[in-house]
């Protein structure tokens, strides 16, 4: 259980605007690519529609020029055929549908005789045929001139024997007849051109095959054209005049327009194409169409994808808020299980080398371990020695280096100005690697329960008449001390005072035994008061007692002790009137010098005391090793 672990935030708001947001980001990213698209390939095909274009009429326009040239040579034979048949006459070919092997895609051909036709200009300019092709034709050259709506003539001269022109031969043919040759375009829409003389008026205005009249004038009719730079009639014109075949753009009546046009090679004709541009650019068109199909299809994809995302977020959601509700019972449960321990709990972050304490309503405290007054905080004391702080910290480095648990006893001094001791323990939480990265700990205060152990433990230790240490609380102490003694440094020692009440003997034979028991009390009492608290004072046994002067550096101050306590026991008992004179003698021993332990330095003490015991007593003696002689 992680305690640091704070709630899992379930937040779907920051994924459903991000989704919404691609949903406006991505579809205007794909305008963009497809409008590029869109252009570079229409530059691409918009030319290879002009090429296309310009290719088609230019073959369409031979064609046309093949069909007049073979109208005009079949003219020409029948023209040679009459002239060398007949002397008195000329052939004259009439209703040649009748005659469809020499039709040859005219609808008539007749012949006028010159007088007649000089006679009869008049008549013939009635039937809306204009007498200048036939005057033309007697002079000499092939003509070719609009007849009727949607009819061409085809006026040669015939000559006779001498070569003079006799007349004139006339062929009619039906627009249709002339077109016939031409295809449709490859997207169907009717290929058929006008053919316009430099001035602008029409031989073949492309509308006469539905009925229109050629009266009219091209550069009149495309006057309000409006044309791309670089573009215009004049421009037309001029090419016209040098026999140039041309294409040029131009908008009419809002639509655009293409006029592809190439010289008939016949007087100063021209075949002009009018073509609409949308026409001619159907792949644009297609390209089009498909872009916007393939559009609205990434724009669908990309709803699936967005409700499919959204779907998962609710999903995901969902299992997230069972998850962390879990996780926010756990934690509950947890801290609920702390409160009813008497313990404080907290967490510690080794990663981040923080503390939390979180108490029962969720709150944290937060420490860093890098706090100088980092164990004060965490014990809640308001001092605690360097000793106890050094033991704190030597923990959590205990656990930081991977220790699984860990347990320091430690005291500080609370807001009351009492001590107060305290267990702290922790247990290491690893990852799923292996690598510690949290733990979690408790703080108890055990001062109670430490006052009660050093009771039990003092009353173990204690002699029961005097409250001194017993003798053996007093070897197991001094061994201890002698233990951690090795390295006392030069010069520093420690003394062993070995003191025995002389002639108590007699202060039970005279006094009692409850006055023999008074005196030692009241000797151990002097002793405390003669020496100091770190001092080992215990009563071996009898009115026998024994003082343990720890980190001495100076005998005379040993021997001045000593002094003090024959002094201080220079005394009296005295009950019911009758007294005894009290004394006592004491034997020295020094570690290291005589002894590294109690053993030793208590039998050295002991032979200087034997020693001064039979010296006169009321002294004290220093062993030395002739003593034991
Ligand atoms: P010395 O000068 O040689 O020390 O003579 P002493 O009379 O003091 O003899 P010793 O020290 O050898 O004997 C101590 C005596 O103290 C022995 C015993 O009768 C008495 N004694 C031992 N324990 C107690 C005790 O708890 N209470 C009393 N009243 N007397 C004790
Ligand atoms: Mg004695």
């Amino acid at each position: 259980m992680n305690l640091t672990s704070k709630k899992v935030v379930v937040d779907s708001r920051l994924l459903n605007f991000f989704c919404a947001a691609m949903f406006i980001v991505i579809p205007v990213l794909i305008g963009f690519v497809l409008q590029d698209f869109k252009v570079q390939t229409n530059l691409i095909l918009t030319s290879d529609a002009e090429r296309n274009t310009v290719a088609l009429s230019q073959q369409k326009a031979s064609a046309i020029k093949v069909q007049m040239n073979q109208a005009f040579q079949w003219l020409d034979i029948l023209a040679l055929l009459s002239s060398d048949r007949n002397e008195d006459g000329f052939l004259v070919v009439r209703q040649l549908d009748q005659l469809p092997a020499i039709s040859n895609g005219f609808e008539t051909i007749e012949f006028f005789e010159k007088e007649d036709l000089v006679r009869d200009f008049a008549d013939i300019s009635a039937d809306r045929v204009s007498a200048d092709p036939f005057e033309r034709a007697l002079k000499g050259e092939p003509v070719l001139a609009g007849r009727s709506a949607g009819k061409l003539g085809f006026f040669v001269p015939v000559r006779n024997q001498d070569q003079e022109v006799a007349g004139v031969l006339s062929g009619v043919m039906p627009v249709e007849a002339l077109f016939g040759a031409l295809e449709t375009s490859p997207s169907g829409w009717p290929y058929f051109p006008s053919i316009i003389e430099k001035s602008g008026n029409y031989l073949i205005n492309a509308d006469m095959a539905e009925g229109g009249l050629a009266d009219e004038n091209f550069w009149d009719q495309y006057r309000s054209a409006v044309f791309e730079s670089g573009f215009s009639l004049e421009q037309m014109q001029l090419a016209m005049d040098t026999h140039t075949s041309g294409f040029v753009p131009f908008e009419m009546n809002h639509e655009a327009w293409y006029f592809s046009f190439e010289p008939l090679d016949i007087e100063d004709y021209y075949i002009v194409f009018i073509i609409p541009r949308r026409q001619a650019e159907e792949q644009i068109v297609r390209l089009d169409e498909l872009l916007i199909v393939h559009a609205a299809k990434i724009v669908g994809l990309l709803i699936l994808l967005a409700m499919i995302i959204l779907l998962f977020n609710r999903f995901i959601q969902n299992r997230l808020v069972k998850a962390n509700q879990e996780l926010i019972y756990s934690e509950h449960r947890f801290r609920i299980a702390a409160s009813l321990t008497a313990k404080t709990v907290f967490s510690y972050n080794i990663t981040q080398r923080t503390i939390s304490m979180v108490d029962i309503n969720g709150k944290s405290q937060v420490t860093n371990l890098s706090d100088a007054h980092f164990s004060r905080k965490l014990l809640n004391v308001d001092q605690i020695s360097e000793e106890e702080n050094n033991k704190i910290r030597q923990l959590f480095k205990d656990i930081e280096s991977g220790s699984e648990v860990g347990c320091a006893i430690v005291r500080g001094k609370t807001p009351g100005d009492e001590f107060h001791w305290y267990k702290i323990r922790l247990t290491s939480g690893y990852d799923t690697k292996g690598i510690p990265i949290f733990a979690v700990g408790t703080i108890e205060d055990i001062t109670s329960q430490k006052k009660y152990e050093d009771d039990l433990l003092a009353e173990v230790e204690q002699d029961s008449m005097t409250g001194l240490l017993n003798r053996k609380a007093a070897i197991s102490r001094i061994d201890k001390m002698l233990e951690r003694s090795a390295d006392l440094p030069d010069g520093m020692f420690h003394a062993m005072m070995v003191i025995d009440i002389d002639e108590f003997k007699r202060v039970n034979d005279t006094l009692g035994h409850v006055s023999g028991d008074a005196l030692i009390v009241k000797v151990a009492t002097i002793l405390q008061q003669t020496f100091r608290k770190t001092d080992i004072i215990c009563r071996l046994g009898g009115d026998e007692f024994l003082i343990f002067l720890p980190n001495m550096n100076s005998t005379a101050m040993v021997e001045k002790k000593a002094d003090e306590v024959l002094s201080c026991l220079s005394t009296k008992a005295e009950k019911d009137g009758k007294s005894v004179k009290i004394s006592c003698t004491i034997g020295l021993a020094f570690y290291p010098h005589d002894g590294d332990n109690f053993l030793d330095l208590y039998q050295k003490a002991d032979i200087a005391l034997y020693y001064a015991k039979g010296s006169g007593k009321n002294r004290y003696a220093i062993y030395q090793s002739d003593y034991e002689a």
